[in-house]
């Protein structure tokens, strides 16, 4: 097995902070791209490819997958994904699959399972290739997986050298679920923008991979933004009745690749570290995706960073596509302290508080929190209660 690879050793050794960009060598997204999955492959010339899915997955694209690979001549081998992308998971899947002598993994599934791909690929030694089949999160792109305990809280987070060699995303397979997915997406995209410019704007911040943020990057996270500002609703309407549209398009392509390049090598700030913070709630973590907790994160950062006029945009913009803005929508009872001061405590323990340009205490984290809150009911009032709930619907 592989020894950890830690980013900053490499990329900030002997106090350097050199500019570092990364991304995927290839990102390829349409609909029913799928079913050519095998003339994508071939560019890899690679024989025995593990497809790791979870049981439905495996009955539904990581099928089709394995199904394109045999059309070519290829070998696959299934592994299920139980659920959790965990240490000993990740093992036990690498150990067989090392056995299996696989020469290349296929991820098929949501971010979790994209993330437990990257992390078993490094330890067999094998490239990984992405098959995201939602577009909630920007895990597919980057080179980094985010750990969590078998109970579900997160748990720190892995690092390789490379990002998945191929991406390939099918907007049918998107378009087919649910809209919450898409929608929980443009949170998680959402704090692309920023989070980067908090990087951008401080001399002293620093991206996940210890080195400086790229302007490549940053520019990438504010199309991010603004794709999400002109076509977020309308996306949202279209994956609801299952068309793939240009706007849908469009708002994958924010959440899965501009977002994933701009925030691994454009940095990260306060949204992701309530969203860390969240994860400590069981009610939380159990019933809210990530995209929805990095959502109620953006807002509170904004209101920390004294940007009211943004907060009031963003917070707008989450409320019309139905992302939480208040701590009832996200399942914390607002007058039990003690939930607000887990949340608190949990985010402190993330990096990315660092970058902002000011010293962050727990009670300013906690005052960002209930700022953001009292906008969002602000703002649920003036949307009306009626409209927000037809979204959920
Ligand atoms: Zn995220």
């Amino acid at each position: 097995m592989k020894e950890a690879f830690f980013p900053g050793a490499v990329y900030a050794v002997g106090g350097a902070s050199p500019r570092v960009m990364m991304a995927p060598p290839k990102y390829i997204q349409g609909a029913g791209v799928l079913d050519h999955i095998c003339h994508y492959l071939s560019l890899l010339d690679r024989q025995r490819f593990g497809i790791l899915a979870s049981s439905r997955g495996h009955r539904a694209e990581g099928g089709r997958v394995a199904e394109s690979i045999q059309q070519s001549g290829g070998t696959s081998i299934s592994a299920v994904f139980e659920g959790e992308c965990s240490v000993a998971q990740v093992d036990k899947h690498s150990a067989d699959l090392v056995d299996a002598r696989i020469d290349c993994l296929i991820a098929v599934g949501g971010g979790k399972c994209v993330d437990a791909g990257k992390c078993i690929a490094y330890r067999v030694g094998v490239p990984v290739v992405i098959v995201p089949t939602l577009a909630s999160n920007d895990a597919p792109c980057s080179a980094l997986s985010v750990m969590y305990s078998d109970a579900g809280v997160m748990d720190g987070a892995e690092f390789f050298p490379d990002n998945p060699v191929l991406v390939v995303v099918d907007t049918s397979v998107v378009a087919a679920a649910s809209a919450r997915y898409l929608v929980a997406g443009m949170g998680d995209a959402m704090a692309t923008w920023y989070e980067a410019r908090v990087c951008a704007a401080n001399p002293h911040a620093r991206t996940v991979l210890g080195a400086r943020p790229t302007l490549a990057a940053g520019v990438l996270g504010e199309l991010c933004a603004d794709i999400l500002y002109r076509h977020g609703e309308q996306a949202r309407q279209d994956v609801s009745s299952g068309v793939v549209s240009s706007a849908l398009d469009d708002v994958v392509e924010a959440n899965t690749l501009l977002s994933g390049i701009g925030f691994e090598s454009g940095g990260l700030a306060g949204a992701h570290g309530y969203a860390q913070g969240f994860t400590n709630l069981r009610q939380v973590e159990a019933n809210f995706l990530h995209g929805e907790m990095v959502a109620m994160g953006v807002v509170a950062q904004l209101m920390m960073e004294g940007d009211d006029a943004e907060a009031r945009r963003v917070a707008a913009f989450f409320a019309r596509v139905g992302l939480p803005v208040t701590l009832e929508q996200i399942g914390v009872a607002r007058n039990k302290d003690k939930e607000l001061e887990v949340v608190a405590a949990g985010a402190m323990g993330f990096l990315g508080f660092e970058n902002l340009p000011f010293p962050v205490t727990q009670e300013k984290v906690t005052s960002g929190l209930l700022a953001g809150d009292a906008l969002g009911q602000t703002v649920i009032a003036e949307l009306g209660d009626d409209a927000y709930r037809a979204l959920q619907a």
